[in-house]
């Protein structure tokens, strides 16, 4: 059975079309599929016949709301939703003036293995479908009942590990007869998958890519992210560079602060020589903590102060505002109390 969300719009009229039916049936089915029907019997404007044709072969995946919490600070909005197979996923919806930006999922859990991350503790499950990816957004907007324009790939996961799938997801999520959300409104981050980079600058999708840096060099990066034993930063800043030539978009960093591992002035120093170059920016995160982890933030005026000598270094860095801070809003939290997910499994 396929989930016709799996399915790119083209391959969905390519089944259409072996079933005998019309192109434009298509269009019609793609678009109840957005607005998130749980079953065919709600394609009002589709044949009997046709539907039940569909449901021999298909199905329309769905969501369920498991948990949902709004914050009482920012209204942020986070969503602990459960899979058909059990398996639960969070995604984020932060509002802002310009509209709201979703935070969605890539994976069941992350084999990527960063140590100050509640996400990989556990390891991988599995990867998400495009259609489950795709589901984040559907289920949210229809739960709100509000139009979502931007998204970032930041959940749970490592997108550039579920490669193919992410890939599908971003053209159905592009796609006219869809949600039709440009591709400068989506950021997809990694934490540095190489190969991943390369084959993303050649497919000519002009997403915002960001790095989860964390370090300033691979001495420190390996104490922390593994995918640096594999990569070294020096590979990493080239394909960096070469995705920014390709694309023509401006390649950001992320760099949780972590007290006295990452947040020296020298370790301020060294980062701007390693972004100054590409021009990128520098999104600075207070490190969260996670409860098995003893990875600390600093004062507020230690982290000014590693804002300070970045700036003064001419590098473009801001301090991440702490969006839902009353609703533990950072990813990997739910879904590991949920899953009943402790250390060491
Ligand atoms: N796997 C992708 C996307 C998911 S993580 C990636 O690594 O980029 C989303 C972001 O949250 C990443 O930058 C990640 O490094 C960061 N992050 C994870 N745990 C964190 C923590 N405890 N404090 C601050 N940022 C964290």
């Amino acid at each position: 059975m396929i989930n016709l969300k799996d399915l790119e719009y083209g391959e969905l009229e390519e089944l259409l079309l072996s079933m005998g039916e019309k192109k434009f049936r298509a269009a019609q089915i793609f678009k109840w599929l957005q607005l998130g029907v749980t079953g065919f019997d709600e394609m009002t404007d589709i044949s009997k016949p046709l539907r039940e044709k569909l449901g021999k072969v298909s199905f329309v995946s769905s969501l369920a709301i498991e948990e949902k919490y709004v914050s009482a600070v920012d209204g942020t909005v986070k969503y602990l939703f459960r899979l058909p197979d059990g398996n639960c996923i969070e995604s984020v919806v932060m509002r802002y003036h310009h509209g709201s930006t979703i935070c969605i999922s890539s994976q069941i859990g992350c084999r990527m293995g960063c140590r100050f991350c509640a996400s990989t503790i556990g390891g991988l499950y599995r990867s998400l479908t495009a259609g489950e990816i795709l589901d984040q957004v559907i289920f949210a907007e229809k739960d709100m009942g509000e139009r979502i324009s931007n998204i970032v790939l930041m959940g749970i996961g490592e997108p550039l590990d579920n490669y193919d799938n992410v890939i599908k997801f971003l053209h159905n999520i592009n796609n006219e007869k869809g949600k039709n959300i440009g591709y400068r409104h989506i950021t997809l981050s990694t934490c540095g998958i190489v190969p991943g980079i390369y084959r993303l600058a050649e497919k000519n999708i002009p997403i915002t890519l960001t790095i989860s840096l964390h370090a300033p060099n691979d001495g420190i990066r390996r104490t922390i992210m593994p995918v640096s034993l594999r990569y070294s930063m020096d590979e990493l800043i080239k394909a960096c560079a070469f995705y920014a030539d390709r694309t023509k978009r401006r390649i950001s960093f992320e760099y949780a602060l972590i007290r006295g591992v990452n947040d020296s002035m020298e370790n301020a120093d060294e980062l701007a020589s390693i972004v100054r170059p590409l021009h990128a920016h520098v999104n600075l995160i207070p490190v969260n903590k996670v409860e098995e982890r003893d990875y600390r933030k600093g004062s507020r005026s230690e982290i000014d102060a590693f804002l300070h000598r970045l700036t003064s270094r001419g590098v473009n860095a801001t301090v991440r505002r702490e969006l839902g801070a009353d609703i533990a809003a950072s990813c990997g939290q739910l879904r590991k109390r949920a899953a009943g997910i402790k250390d060491g499994e």
